[in-house]
């Protein structure tokens, strides 16, 4: 999703863009990838208003407004994100927003090429191979932005060049997805406007309401094996339930499912993000542990410092250290926050909330 917000940035300095994307051009495969919504904060809003989508993100998303922690005895504690809309979060499916992107990059002059996949690049040459439907290409650049996530290909490549330090940390902890239809939402009172926490040692479920009054939630479980462990899983969710037996409609069908969709923690960290003229962006250099619902939102702020740094520097090499030496810390800062956001979740029951308040990076503890 970094790209589709950098593309019309940079075509609005003059750039002719392409955007390569192995994914079929319907976004609805996001939602086979991770059903759950992504919340966008202050700052990702202020990046969607300088796009100029942010009102049709808006149509179509939620404002959370607090985090609620339920305690299973039918008490629960309640934290006001930020007293002021400003600390909101709007939570948004990934497909609508990937549409409004899309077709927000298409209209300022990108060119969209779907289907097409990234085989390798080399930094010397900026040459691209590419495959689509089989068929491979050589294409050239100028510069290749490296928008491709976690598993980043363009980080690969980066790293065959240059000495460059390169970690892959992954949480003893794995997540499945659940949801909670609109019927059951309104019959147990889950209220709209906030983010849901339910607790127990080893297992925490989290979720997100949806434009249409569901919840979409992860289970989160502790899973020390190298493979996905159903097993832990199991044992989570017959746990979870001993305190929540509401929530058992929604877990039984991961119960059931012979090979459930299990999904592992990844945070990444890179100690240079460019090397020639290839340069990564978002989670390709820096993936994050979810719990603060920063990833994305870092990653438009790496794409708006980006665009700015080759606005203010003719000399690329200047403009993409520039890029570096202002994001990295601030991506840091956030992967620490995630890590620590981590920690309180887990001594959640009983006891209080704790956030990582995001201007200063401090932490600050209620209830
Ligand atoms: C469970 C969960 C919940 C989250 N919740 C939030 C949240 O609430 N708020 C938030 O800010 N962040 C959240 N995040 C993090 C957020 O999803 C990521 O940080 C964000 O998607 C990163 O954007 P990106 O553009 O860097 O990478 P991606 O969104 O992963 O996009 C990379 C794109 O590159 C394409 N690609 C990859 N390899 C190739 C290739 N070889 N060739 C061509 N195309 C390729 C992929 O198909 C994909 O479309 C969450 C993450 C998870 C796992």
């Amino acid at each position: 999703m970094a790209g589709l917000c950098l593309a019309p940035l940079l075509s609005r300095q003059g750039h002719n863009i392409t955007v390569i994307e192995k994914r079929s051009v319907d976004g609805s495969s996001l939602e086979e990838v991770n059903p759950i919504n992504v919340t966008i904060n202050a700052s990702g809003r202020e990046i969607l208003k300088g796009l100029g989508i942010l009102d049709n993100v808006k149509d179509v998303a939620v404002a959370l407004t607090h985090r609620q922690a339920h305690h299973g005895n039918g008490e629960q504690a309640i934290q006001e994100y930020e007293p002021t809309t400003s600390g909101w979060l709007l939570s948004v499916k990934r497909s609508d927003l990937h549409a409004l992107l899309r077709s927000n990059a298409r209209n300022e002059g990108t060119i969209l090429e779907y289907n097409t996949k990234l085989l390798s690049c080399r930094a010397d040459g900026e040459a691209l191979t590419l495959s689509t439907s089989g068929a491979f290409q050589r294409r050239y650049f100028d510069l290749i932005v490296g928008a491709d996530g976690a598993s980043s290909m363009v980080r690969q490549n980066l790293l065959q060049r240059q000495r460059i330090t390169c970690a892959l940390n992954f949480l003893p902890w794995r997540y499945a997805n659940f949801a909670i239809n609109a019927e059951e939402c309104d019959k147990q009172s889950l209220n709209l406007k906030h983010l849901h926490i339910w607790s127990d040692e080893g297992v925490l479920g989290v979720g997100i309401p949806n434009c249409d009054g569901s919840i979409s939630a992860l289970l989160i479980f502790r899973d020390n094996s190298a493979q996905a462990d159903v097993d832990a899983m199991h044992k989570g969710i017959k746990r979870i339930l001993g305190r929540y037996p509401n929530l058992s409609r929604w877990l039984r069908p991961l119960l059931k499912s012979s090979s459930p969709s299990i999904g592992r923690f990844l945070e990444v960290t890179l100690d240079r993000w460019y090397v020639g003229r290839i340069v990564t962006v978002g989670d390709a250099c820096h993936a994050m542990y979810p719990f603060c619902g920063l990833g994305l939102n870092t990653a438009f702020e790496d794409v708006v410092e980006l665009t700015r740094a080759l606005g203010k520097f003719s000399d690329l090499h200047v403009a993409l250290r520039r890029y570096d030496v202002l994001r990295r810390p601030a991506a840091e800062l956030a992967q620490t926050k995630s890590r620590l956001q981590f920690s309180f979740l887990q001594d959640l029951i009983p006891g209080s909330l704790y956030s990582v308040e995001s201007s200063q990076g401090t932490l600050r503890s209620s209830g």
